[in-house]
């Protein structure tokens, strides 16, 4: 078990309530090729639906330029929807005017992953903390000096550290600056893009169980985009894995651990070292590289670099269907074990 594994909490008891839902969500870009090529679309994320609930994480997990933080954009509403839906506390951002989107921005916050490079350098923590108030309430500026202060003190910074530069911290007291400027305005969702990847190993089991301290407290829905399991292990409820743009297995986080289903769920916790070694016992490996998802393959996109593949997965893309107590995409999901 690795250092993180072993001091991180268990994920705190949660309610069901749902706060977002998003139903068949696709962001696609146009690309210009060159003065004599088309311009080509890249499906950025060709299909996700899933739903955030007070109280619990979902995790993104997958390779790099797999969709999930294009996914994190449209969750935060800083990118639209190309299609379909996004409705948050029941109100579908797609085709909202400005002040609906205004009015819903508050509800849901971003912890980014370099806690160097999203902190204004030039900004006391005060200022950063006391900003969005100004903007979005009606405090005066001795109650944004108190919320802002009692803020500080919450994720375990010290308020007296109040008008410090962010470069006088750091790195996990920048992320716990982060942290507090993100929760601020009482969010229902905190969107944390690989909110640990960038720190020291040592600290990432403190900030981790800063997050699920702070998601019981204030029972915040949480979006978890990582690329490392045995992050994701301890701080998931529920996980799905994307592959090139869509989920290809999705459900429970325990139920995949424990007998993932779909081939590049099994590579990836292979890959994992620190993972329980029951969720690796199938040593699988897949080979070649992530395909341009600008001219992604037939079929199952998978389907070049999949030990499992037959004459049917480079014509027919699966669909995720129920198997097994979660969701999968895999024509032969019944021999993958
Ligand atoms: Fe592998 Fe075929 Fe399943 Fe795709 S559909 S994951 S190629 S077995």
């Amino acid at each position: 078990m690795s250092a993180v594994a072993a001091s991180v909490q268990a994920p705190a008891a949660a309610t069901t309530k749902p706060v977002l839902e998003a139903k068949d969500l696709q962001r696609h870009y146009r690309i210009g090729r060159g003065l004599f090529k088309p311009a080509a679309v890249l499906k950025a994320v060709a299909g996700a639906s899933f739903t955030l609930t007070a109280g619990r994480t979902l995790a993104v997990v997958g390779e790099s330029g797999c969709g999930k933080s294009t996914l994190a954009r449209m969750v935060t509403m800083i990118e639209r929807p190309t299609e379909g839906h996004l409705m948050i506390e029941g109100t579908d951002v797609v085709g909202c005017g400005k002040q609906e989107l205004h009015a819903l921005r508050p509800k849901v916050q971003m912890v980014f992953q370099d806690p160097y490079g999203s902190l204004n350098p030039r900004k006391q923590v005060g200022q950063i903390l006391g900003e969005p108030l100004e903007i979005n309430t009606n405090k005066s500026a001795k109650e944004r000096i108190e919320t802002a202060r009692a803020m500080m003190a919450r994720v375990g910074l010290r308020p007296e550290f109040y008008t410090r530069y962010p470069h006088m911290f750091s790195g996990g007291q920048r992320q716990r600056i982060a942290i507090a400027r993100a929760l601020i305005l009482n969010p229902r969702i905190v969107v944390a893009d690989e909110p640990v990847s960038a720190l020291d190993v040592s600290i990432r089991a403190q900030v981790l169980n800063l997050l699920m301290d702070l998601q019981a407290e204030f029972n915040l829905a949480y979006l978890f985009i990582s690329h490392d399991l045995s992050v994701v292990q301890h701080i998931a409820d529920e996980l799905m894995v994307m592959y090139l743009g869509r989920p290809v297995e999705q459900g429970p986080k325990q139920v995949i651990f424990d007998e993932p289903r779909h081939p590049y769920t099994q590579a990836l916790l292979a890959a994992t070292p620190s993972v329980d070694p029951k969720a690796r016992s199938k040593r699988l490996t897949v080979k070649g590289e992530l395909p341009s998802p600008i001219n992604p393959p037939p079929g199952c996109a998978f389907h070049r670099r999949c030990p499992f593949a037959t004459e049917i997965c480079g014509q027919e893309r699966p669909e995720l269907r129920p198997f097994s107590g979660r969701m999968v995409a895999c024509h032969h999901v019944e021999k993958t074990l």
